[in-house]
């Protein structure tokens, strides 16, 4: 089974919850699919037993020894990548969308295209099982595809492992990187908060997952910080014909926890967070 913990907006407490599901479990294979920011792996602090380049595109890179700066290349790129600096043509790497144009334009042949090979993900141990990661390099594209190599690395561990359940954590947002971590789960599980931008992230996310047709519960963190709002959600929720699994409190105690690098589970097993956490791991991913 598949079940991906998603959010819309950032900043709900989505991967502290999914940490505490994680720490549940005696043999998971967690995936931490927000390749932009991972942080699963520093909080469980896990082993590196794999890691895979990933080609994320390709870059222009010139050939100063054919290049006659006759400017063309840069009259072209619509990307604006392509700057002069005293007299000399030059490429800004982090706006060049490696489209191959300036690379076919070019009269002298100077520019070759270049893969890019910085980002990576990575397989390895933690204490509750196997963890799958991505690291996208600073300016590299192609954060869906890298969600993809993850997850199918994931699948291939569980199968190999016999482990029957993955867990995603999924990135913020609702672009190509969701879309790459809900496909094809068999759950999902949406954070959200009591606030504006709360309501507003998990009605689009609820959107998402209804064109999908995902079963979807919904956890409210830190529900108390605003009981009205909190209301709002449920109605809402009523309305997308989407369930609220469980209410969670304010909690302090996450952030202790996360010091300790240890989920809230295993920092504070009796508290009225980890319980409920508990119940929705019993609800959502033992049924
Ligand atoms: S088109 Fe080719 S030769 Fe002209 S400036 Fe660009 S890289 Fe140099
Ligand atoms: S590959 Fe495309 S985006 Fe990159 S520098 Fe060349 S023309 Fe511009």
């Amino acid at each position: 089974m598949q079940v991906a913990v998603i959010s819309g907006k950032g900043g709900t407490g989505k991967s502290s919850i999914t940490a505490a599901l994680a720490s549940l479990s005696q043999n998971i294979v967690l995936v931490d699919c927000d390749v932009d920011a991972s942080n699963l792996y520093l909080l469980f602090n896990s082993t590196h037993e794999e890691e895979y380049a990933f080609v994320g595109g390709e870059k222009a890179v010139i050939d100063y020894n054919r290049c006659t700066h006759c400017g063309l290349c840069m009259v072209y790129c619509r990307f604006d990548a392509i700057v002069t600096e005293n007299g000399k043509i030059k490429i800004k790497e982090v706006f060049c969308d490696g489209c191959h144009l300036c690379s076919r334009i070019c009269p002298e042949k100077a520019i070759a295209m270049i893969e890019e090979k910085n980002s990576k993900y990575f397989a390895g141990s933690f204490r509750h099982g196997k963890m799958v990661y991505g690291r996208l390099a600073p300016g590299e594209e192609n954060t869906g595809l890298l969600v993809n190599k993850v997850r199918e690395k994931a699948k291939q561990i569980a199968k190999f492992q016999r482990i029957e359940t993955i867990l995603l954590d999924g990135p913020p947002g609702i672009g190509c990187p969701v879309m790459s971590t809900i496909t094809g789960v068999d759950k999902l599980l949406l954070v959200t908060e009591p606030s504006l931008s709360g309501i507003h992230d998990m009605e689009r996310m609820l959107a998402v997952a209804k064109h999908f047709n995902i079963e979807t519960k919904i956890i409210i963190n830190k529900y108390d910080l605003h009981t009205e709002l909190s209301e709002q959600i449920e109605q809402k929720a009523k309305a997308w014909d989407a369930t609220v699994i469980a209410k969670i409190p304010y909690e302090p105690l996450f952030v202790k926890a996360m010091i300790q690098q240890q989920s809230i589970v295993e920092f504070a097993p009796d508290s009225p967070s980890a319980r409920i956490i508990a119940s929705i791991y019993d609800t959502v991913l033992l049924h």
